[in-house]
């Protein structure tokens, strides 16, 4: 406590995971991201001045002991990374809860341990912005133990669940890109059966309540249903807004795809909805909206 934490990538997730950093512990952030906005709302959300915005990552990495990123993908990680080595000092921890692949994750660890000794951990999370929201994620953690030992107070604050899933950075990233894979095809498979229950005349609540009770049941249909009007506070009840992007979903099919490529074996399920993805953002511009758009998509096709 009384720590300094840096955090760099404000986006969806970092907005509002940064906040409990500061509102339940007594640490003073120092705060990154390219959009200015989102540096300034935060800044200001917090009158006690324990919220300090950054002129750039590097700053961020000179004013910290803890740096965490929370960055869209593996390139957004590497230039980051690659940019601050000399900033970097000895004893810092530094947490990546971006989900990349795990090969950048272990080559950027690599390329900072060539000049210190620092204790370095992947962390990539599940459980969406309403488990930012609401300090409820699961981490997966790879890294050396005494890495992990030390981040793990600190994922608490905002997570629920803090995993190890193994003794060398990227470890975290395998065990991710198998969860959104799950994800991905889950989606998939209850928004294609929601379009098939409507298009027959059945109240998609209806729906939605028998898979929730049956063996259909999982968490796209019954925490994060894509059917607009199920739910209330998911993305597809605000025209698919402010969620996860079926941008970054695709990014995580392919790394998965690539994992798989590197693991030698087929993604037969993996290739399929990559394909939904790559069509939704190519052919219908709903890259930006929220993956469980991808219903909106089989509608669209069907009325075609
Ligand atoms: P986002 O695109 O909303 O946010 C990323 C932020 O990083 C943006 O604010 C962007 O301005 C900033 N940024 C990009 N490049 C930067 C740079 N070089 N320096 C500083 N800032 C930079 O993405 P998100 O939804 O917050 O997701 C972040 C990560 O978490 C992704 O890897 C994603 O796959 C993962 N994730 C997201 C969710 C979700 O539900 N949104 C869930 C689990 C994991």
């Amino acid at each position: 406590n009384g720590q300094k934490i840096g955090f760099i990538g404000l986006g969806n997730m970092g907005s509002r995971m940064a906040p409990h950093l500061v509102n339940k512990s007594n640490s003073n952030l120092f705060v990154f991201d390219m959009n200015e906005k989102t540096v300034t709302t935060l800044v200001e959300q917090h009158q006690d001045g324990r919220v300090k915005g950054c002129s750039s990552p590097n700053d961020v990495f000179e004013q910290s002991d803890v740096v965490i990123t929370m960055l869209p993908g593996p390139n957004q990680v590497e230039s980051v990374y690659k940019s601050a080595v000399n900033k970097i000092r000895d004893g810092q921890l530094l947490i990546d809860a971006s989900t990349i692949d795990p090969g950048t994750s272990k080559r950027v660890n690599e390329l900072i341990l060539k000049s210190h000794q620092i204790d370095m951990v992947d962390a990539p999370v599940s459980g969406g912005v309403g488990g930012a929201s609401g300090a409820t994620l699961t981490f997966m953690v790879g890294g050396k133990k005494q890495a992990f030992e030390r981040a793990q107070p600190i994922l608490q604050l905002m997570g629920k669940n803090v995993i190890y899933c193994g003794g060398e950075v990227g470890d975290g990233q395998s065990v991710k890109i198998c969860n959104n894979l799950v994800l991905a095809i889950s989606m998939s498979a209850v928004s294609e059966a929601m379009v098939l229950g409507t298009r027959l005349g059945i109240d998609p609540k209806v729906l939605a309540q028998v898979f929730n009770t049956s063996s259909g049941r999982c968490w796209s249909s019954d925490t994060y249903n894509p059917h607009p009007g199920v739910m209330d506070n998911v993305p597809s009840s605000r025209n698919y807004e402010g969620g996860f992007a079926a941008n970054l979903m695709l990014k995580d099919v392919g790394l998965a795809i690539k994992a798989a490529e590197s693991a030698k074996m087929d993604l037969p399920l993996g290739e399929l909805v990559s394909k939904f993805y790559t069509e939704m953002r190519d052919e219908h511009d709903m890259g930006n909206k929220d993956f469980s758009g991808v219903l909106e998509y089989f509608k669209i096709k069907a009325d075609t």
